[in-house]
């Protein structure tokens, strides 16, 4: 049987990143390296796959965002200050139409997300962006899977299922109004890194990650890293207006909110006897392991590589 990527990482990868000035290694939405002074770097990297991460036809410009955006995502799951990062670009040809746009929107999240460009790599072969993300951590905090203590509250920000209804409407299997479609399309396109929200629970939330294969796959990582099982309310998630309007078949909705994944929205807990400043509440967390959602969806599982 082939390998899960998760497998396939804990196997051969995760035992190679021990180290006296290393706080967290292979295993959480960023790795945490202590410097001198008691500072700390939170890095991260990210590949996106044209044809696999994107669809082949997508503008340039959105591309260069989406890349910026998705590898900042792991700086905000860590509360993380966005540093700069580096960008090693996989081209099959240099089109002077295509580059422009495409460091158009580069320029765009970086100036967004207060990340400057700082270096990268440029080689042919077929398109491929890597995006790698450098932020700062205070001494003795970071927001982890793995802090999510029984009792606690289960919350998201934003809306959930957008990003996977706008790669539907790109993959050409679903067509709904215009007006309702656009939205969707830029939220796969455009996703919001949700930097200032991460930086403002570091030391209040009790665990986060953040949503990128999908809510039920991701908050199954939350929870085992955490030893604790998470119950999902299905009924509370919170989906956008635009979705509602455009898909009127609920079960449909759910599937993507739970397990559409691109949304990178951020997904933590919270002391029971404290709230957050921002987030909808969306479950909780018992003893045990796994995570349990009342939703009546099969095959429920986020999005794996292998
Ligand atoms: P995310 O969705 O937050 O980007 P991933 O699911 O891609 O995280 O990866 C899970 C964990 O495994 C992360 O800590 C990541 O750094 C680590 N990881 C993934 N691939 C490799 C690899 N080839 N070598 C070392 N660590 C890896
Ligand atoms: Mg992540």
């Amino acid at each position: 049987m082939p390998l899960s990527e998760f497998a396939l990482i804990q196997r051969y990868f995760s035992a190679l990143g021990a180290g006296d000035h290393i706080d967290l290694s292979v295993g959480d939405d960023c790795a945490v390296l202590r410097l001198a002074g008691g500072e700390r770097l939170a890095t991260s990297v990210d590949t996106l796959v044209s044809g696999v991460h994107f669809p082949a036809d997508s503008f340039p410009e959105d591309i260069g965002y989406r890349a910026v955006a998705t590898a900042a995502s792991d700086l905000a799951a860590m509360g993380a200050r966005p540093l700069g990062m580096t960008c090693a670009l996989t081209l099959p040809d240099a089109e002077e139409l295509w580059l422009h746009a495409f460091s158009q929107g580069l320029a765009q999240a970086a100036a967004e997300l207060e990340l400057p460009l700082v270096g990268g790599d440029t080689t042919r072969g077929p398109l491929t962006v890597t995006v790698q993300v450098l932020g700062s951590l205070p001494a003795g905090a970071a927001l982890v899977r793995g802090g999510a203590q029984v009792g606690d509250r289960l919350y998201v920000s934003g809306t959930l299922g957008d990003a996977a209804a706008g790669l539907a409407i790109l993959n050409g299997e679903w067509c709904p109004e215009p007006e309702y479609g656009e939205y969707l399309v830029r939220r796969f396109h455009r996703p919001s890194a949700r930097i200032r929200l991460g930086q403002r629970l570091l030391g209040s939330a009790t665990a986060a990650i953040d949503v990128s294969d999908g809510l039920l796959a991701d908050v199954a990582h939350l929870a085992s890293a955490s030893g604790v099982r998470v119950c999902v309310d299905h009924l509370a998630l919170p989906v956008s207006e635009a979705l509602q309007l455009a898909c009127s078949d609920a079960q449909q909705r759910l599937r993507w909110a739970l397990t559409g994944g691109d949304d990178y929205e951020l997904c933590f807990t919270f002391p029971s006897d404290q709230a957050p400043a921002q987030g909808t509440l969306i479950g909780r967390v018992e003893a045990g392991e796994g995570i349990y959602c009342d939703a009546d969806l099969q095959g429920a599982e986020g999005y794996q590589h292998f």
